[in-house]
């Protein structure tokens, strides 16, 4: 059966229909693997994670880049190495010794997930492809693919955010995010047809990390330097720059909470581990309310107070901080206690800020002049 014509991949068309995908039974013209590693090979980017094939250390590279920027990782990428070297150091850790080196890093579920997949990798060895990797907890389809194309050289790629906004200028997919993701990873896959790629997976997915990175940047690609700009449709119809498309995003929900802040004589403060589950769960924090889409009226909150009979003062301000979907508005109530609940945990707030997450650094810093507390 012939293929119809208008499905047949053309210089400045990208044969794909409104959803993102051909519809009929030529693929897409992929563009060659070998420019784009030849161009890695000259341009690849310098970073503490390259070079090694340390199914552990990619791992772990992956986990922190989700959500974090790669200046942010580069010294706590050195630091966890240091302190958790392999899996089976991780697993044999402590929860709080992992919580208390990921503090600041934000998205503490991925902390979490690595601890668990760590205990699974002790007990039941490390995997060796991406489908074992995406057996283990907290590891989705990027993040598996990404450990088995750069440690087990397995032909997969691995599509995240920018992997998706290079597919889809390349084959100029103008359906939205999120629905055309989809097709944008078929595109990706499709490079695992070329030989060149297949000889070289991993340096392959860095390659294309770099370019997004570096070149197919979200705002203004710079398409003149692009290994792949004779081949790139988005250019080619002059619509790179808008590239990809996306479906509008609901308004972020907002979340109400109220923290207290307990302070000892010697200045400690009380501390909390929150529940598990929830956001930051697992983590320390100062005690408060639930957050919730409502404000707290002032009688309500102090019901939540973690001692009585002290004299609660409401500090100036509120902290505000984005957590995943939901925007926090934290506000803090301040007193002193001649002592602590016994067995209770209590830091000083220097200490306290190094060990707290960000969105209870930022409360933290509410206090600042009554405690000397400068912030973080
Ligand atoms: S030519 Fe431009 S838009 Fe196309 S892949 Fe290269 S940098 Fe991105």
């Amino acid at each position: 059966m012939m293929a119809p014509s208008s499905c047949a991949p053309r210089r400045g068309g990208s044969g794909l229909d409104s959803a993102g995908a051909c519809p009929f039974l030529l693929p897409p013209m992929h563009p060659p693997a070998d420019a784009l590693l030849a161009w890695y090979d000259r341009h690849a980017r310098s970073l503490p994670w390259r070079g090694s094939r340390d199914p552990y250390r990619i791992w772990v590279s992956e986990v922190m880049l989700q959500q974090t920027t790669v200046a942010a990782v580069g010294p706590r990428y050195a630091r966890f190495l240091a302190r958790f070297p392999d899996a089976a150091a991780l697993a044999r850790a402590e929860w709080a010794e992992l919580a208390e080196e990921w503090a600041g890093l934000g998205y503490y579920a991925r902390a979490r997930h690595l601890h668990r997949a760590a205990r699974a990798i002790a007990a039941e060895g490390m995997p060796r492809n991406a489908a074992g990797w995406r057996a283990l907890p907290g590891i989705g389809p990027y993040t598996a693919a990404a450990i088995a194309a750069i440690a087990h050289g397995e032909a997969v790629v691995p599509v995240d955010g920018n992997v998706e906004r290079v597919m889809a200028r390349l084959f100029a997919v103008e359906a939205p995010l999120p629905g055309a993701r989809r097709a944008l990873a078929e595109l990706a896959s499709g490079f695992a047809a070329q030989p060149a790629m297949r000889a070289r997976p991993g340096d392959f997915a860095q390659a294309l990390f770099d370019l997004g990175a570096t070149l197919c940047t979200p705002r203004a690609p710079a398409c003149a330097l692009c290994p792949w700009r004779e081949d790139c449709r988005g250019r080619a119809k002059g619509i790179a720059a808008t590239l990809p498309r996306r479906t509008p995003k609901p308004a972020r929900g907002a979340l109400h909470g109220v923290h207290f802040a307990l302070a000892a004589p010697d200045g400690r403060l009380l501390l909390e581990r929150r529940p598990e589950g929830g956001l930051l769960g697992g983590m320390l924090g100062l005690p408060g309310t639930p957050w919730r889409p409502t404000p707290w009226e002032e009688a309500e909150a102090l019901a939540h107070a973690p001692m009585a009979g002290v004299n609660w003062r409401p500090l100036p301000g509120t902290a505000r901080h984005i957590l995943t979907h939901r925007e926090l508005h934290l506000r803090l109530y301040a007193a002193t206690a001649a002592r602590l609940p016994p067995r209770a945990e209590a830091l000083a707030p220097r200490e306290a800020a190094r060990a707290l997450p960000a969105a209870m650094r930022k409360l933290l810093r509410l206090l600042g002049p009554q405690v000397g507390f400068t912030g973080a």
